[in-house]
């Protein structure tokens, strides 16, 4: 789960970026409109969620949240505002807003919308996502290897490992970039030396073969990697 965030108040930025991490999102954080409107108008990066804060520096979170729609984007969004009226809550949501947090909000409240919407949206991710008897669990951050025949065994991934894991489950099949893999799983504003991608993906390959899911992620040689769910069901 890929989320933009884009908030002025540097504190409180940092706050939602720092709890949003300890829950396994990947968080691209901006702290005006106009930066924000060149993250979302790039393709490279396919975002989950939006967090627009209301008064901004350049575009405000109304404009940029208007500016998406016309564009016919649907990506999912909760703004955030000290604005309390009935008339600002009609005119966000009026605007396109999914939601709407009134600030000063807890964490918890944060994240529990931000789960809400996951659930509400069709093209979002559900609350587990499973594949074979794989389990990935969204509200714990765990996954599972639900065997019918085996009680159920916990897979303990590390943040980075699990994001990977989710993305290759999002994508079966598809031979994914070691670019793209960057773009869509490394923020923008962290540096990842050059081989970050493969020892991600080595990392996580052992602790899978350690639990009998041997060959799930396959090295396509000069193209990049690729989730094969059928190596998983016929375990
Ligand atoms: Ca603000």
């Amino acid at each position: 789960m890929r989320i933009l965030l884009v908030e002025d108040e540097l504190d409180l930025g940092k706050a939602i970026k720092r709890i949003l991490h300890q829950h396994g999102y990947v968080v691209d954080w901006v702290e005006d409109g106009t930066a924000a409107w060149c993250y979302l108008d790039d393709n490279q990066t396919e975002y989950n969620l939006g967090i627009f804060d209301w008064l901004l520096p350049g575009l405000s979170g109304i404009e940029l949240l208007k500016r998406l729609r016309s564009h016919n984007d649907n990506l999912p969004v909760l703004m955030l505002t000290a604005k309390d009226s009935i008339d600002d809550r009609v005119a966000g949501l009026d605007a396109g807003a999914d939601d709407y947090l009134v600030k000063p909000f807890g964490m918890r409240e944060l994240l529990a919308r931000l789960r809400a919407l996951q659930r509400r949206s069709p093209n979002l991710t559900p609350q587990r996502l499973q594949v074979g008897d794989l389990v990935l669990d969204y509200a714990t951050n765990q996954v599972w290897n639900e065997d019918q025949t085996a009680a159920k065994q916990e897979i303990t991934l590390t943040l980075k490992e699990f994001q990977l894991l989710e993305y290759f489950m999002r994508h079966p099949h598809q031979i994914l970039t070691r670019e793209q893999l960057l773009a869509q799983l490394w923020e923008w504003d962290t540096e990842p030396v050059s081989n970050v991608v493969a020892a991600q993906i080595r990392l996580l390959r052992r602790k899978l073969s350690q639990q009998g899911y041997e060959d799930v992620i396959e090295t396509v040689y000069g193209l990049g990697y690729r989730f094969s769910p059928e190596n998983i069901t016929s375990q």
